[in-house]
C-alpha cells in the first residue's frame, strides 16, 4: 500500500458553492478543500450553484417548489437572468428566485388571503385591504 495520497482533481460532480457572504464558498466534497472565491466555477457550475440556493430557500421555508421538475425550471430562469445581466453572486442569485413568476404566484395568493383576513378581521372592525402597487426592484434592472 502506498503512502503517497492522490491529489484530488476537484472533479465538477463533487464541487458545490455553500452560502459565502464574501462570494468565497466553493468547496471540494471530495477532498474538504476550500475552493474560495472562484468566478470560473460561478460561470461553469452556475446550474449547481442556483440549485443550491433554491434548495437553501425551500429547506428553510422562504420558498415553497412544489417538485423537483418546478425547481428546474426555475433554475432555469434564474440562469438565463444571471447571464444577461453579468450577475454570478448570490445576492442576484437569491433575488431572481424570490422574484421568478413561479415563486411570486404563492405571494399573489398570500395577498388575497391578507385581504380576506382584513376585511373579516375577527377581533375588531374590518379594515380597507392595503394598496395592491407593488413593484417589483427587479423590473427596473432589466
Ligand atoms: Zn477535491
Amino acid at each position: 500500500m502506498s503512502n503517497v495520497k492522490r491529489a484530488c482533481k476537484h472533479d465538477d460532480s463533487d464541487v458545490f458553492f455553500y452560502p459565502a457572504i464574501n462570494e468565497d464558498g466553493w468547496k471540494c466534497i471530495g477532498c474538504d478543500a476550500k475552493l474560495g472565491f472562484r468566478p470560473d466555477l460561478d460561470d461553469r457550475l452556475l446550474d449547481s450553484k442556483v440549485m443550491g440556493f433554491i434548495h437553501d430557500l425551500h429547506d428553510r421555508k422562504i420558498i415553497y417548489i412544489s417538485n423537483g421538475t418546478d425547481g428546474e425550471f426555475i433554475a432555469h430562469n434564474v440562469e438565463i437572468r444571471c447571464r444577461k445581466a453579468d450577475r454570478y453572486d448570490q445576492r442576484f442569485i437569491v433575488a431572481a428566485i424570490c422574484n421568478d413568476p413561479n415563486v411570486l404566484g404563492d405571494g399573489g395568493y398570500w395577498r388575497k388571503e391578507r385581504n380576506r383576513w382584513l376585511m373579516e378581521r375577527p377581533d375588531g372592525p374590518p379594515l380597507e385591504p392595503l394598496p395592491l402597487d407593488v413593484r417589483l426592484f427587479m423590473d427596473k434592472t432589466e
